[in-house]
């Protein structure tokens, strides 16, 4: 049933996950160009970026008028920094991304790039500067070579190893049946999450972009897949103004800036060390992590011993 479901619903399916997850957005704006809600304004010119300053000025959105999802959200990522958002589900740490990426443009306030406010430059302009890891990242069913190199299609065959190389999935991939060769997606070799993610990776790294926005997954991964997501993740950020959308804390700990959100507003804002160090929302969330930590730690010493 799933099988049949799949095929036939695919647009639907593609398109809901996309206004979900955040899956994909670059794929998606090729695919479905009828779904784009923004348009440029007459005149609009390319997005010049400099040194990939990024600014949130008094932002404020919904999605419909009853419920306002974020509020008054400012905060700056100065060129080649990195700005973490944590919060509860639902608090509003997608939207940011999909506004940054102009999925929908902002009741108010401004967002800035290089101090060119997003709304007035052309969208290609704007969305070739970004790249996305998603938290979950559709293939195509083609090779795997055409999955990295989808970011420049025109990329030397040198470029894509080079990137899959930095992403850490250029051992791996020597390990499938025809190499890089190998057909994966949906009627292809199955990838892990993880593995996914670092297709992902050398994708963003092959497109080389200003900025990189980053929707950790939330799923746990086993600590040696955890290890190398954590170094692909480290040479993607290298350089580049970054955004993160963080679930494991862990990964933020040399963030720049921590921006709690709950309900659509900031509620705290700093470093790690700081806010640990405070009674805060994101000290209870690092204790609580901590706990999770141990007690998966527990299992898995006593699964291993059993
Ligand atoms: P999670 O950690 O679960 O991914 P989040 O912090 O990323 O959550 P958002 O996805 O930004 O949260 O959603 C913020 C709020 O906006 C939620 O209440 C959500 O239900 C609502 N929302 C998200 N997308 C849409 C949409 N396309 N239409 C209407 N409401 C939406």
């Amino acid at each position: 049933i799933i099988q049949l479901y799949v095929p036939l619903n695919w647009f639907g399916t593609y398109y809901r996950a996309i206004q979900k997850n955040f899956v994909d957005m670059e794929n998606m704006f090729d695919l479905l160009k009828e779904t784009q809600e923004v348009v440029d304004i007459p005149g609009a010119g390319p997005l010049a970026v400099r040194q990939g300053k990024i600014e949130f000025c008094n932002v404020s959105f919904s999605y419909l008028p009853e419920r306002t999802v974020l509020k008054n959200i400012s905060f700056t990522v100065p060129g080649g920094k990195t700005v973490a958002i944590v919060g509860p589900s639902g608090s509003g740490k997608t939207t940011i991304m999909r506004l940054l990426f102009r999925f929908y443009d902002v009741d108010n306030g401004a967002i800035l790039i290089d101090g060119q406010n997003i709304k007035t430059v052309q969208q290609n302009s704007l969305r070739q500067n970004i790249g996305v890891v998603p938290q979950d990242t559709v293939l195509f069913n083609n090779s795997i070579r055409y999955n990295i190199q989808y970011a420049r299609l025109n990329a030397a065959e040198a470029d894509v190893i080079a990137a899959a190389k930095s992403a850490e999935i250029h051992d791996r991939i020597l390990t499938f049946p025809e190499k890089y060769d190998t057909q994966v997606g949906e009627r292809g070799l199955k990838l892990s999450g993880g593995e996914k993610q670092r297709v992902a990776i050398a994708r963003t790294i092959l497109k080389s972009p200003a900025i990189v926005l980053l929707d950790e997954a939330t799923s746990a991964l086993d600590t040696q897949t955890e290890r190398n997501i954590q170094a692909a993740l480290h040479k993607v950020c290298a350089d580049r103004t970054t955004v993160i959308v963080a679930h494991r804390l862990s990964t933020i700990i040399h963030a720049d800036e921590i921006i709690v959100l709950k309900e659509g507003e900031i509620v705290e804002r700093g470093r790690h060390e700081e806010l640990i160090t405070q009674e805060s929302v994101y000290a209870d969330m690092w204790q609580q992590q901590l706990k999770n930590d141990n007690e998966a730690l527990k299992e898995s010493n006593s699964e291993e011993n059993s």
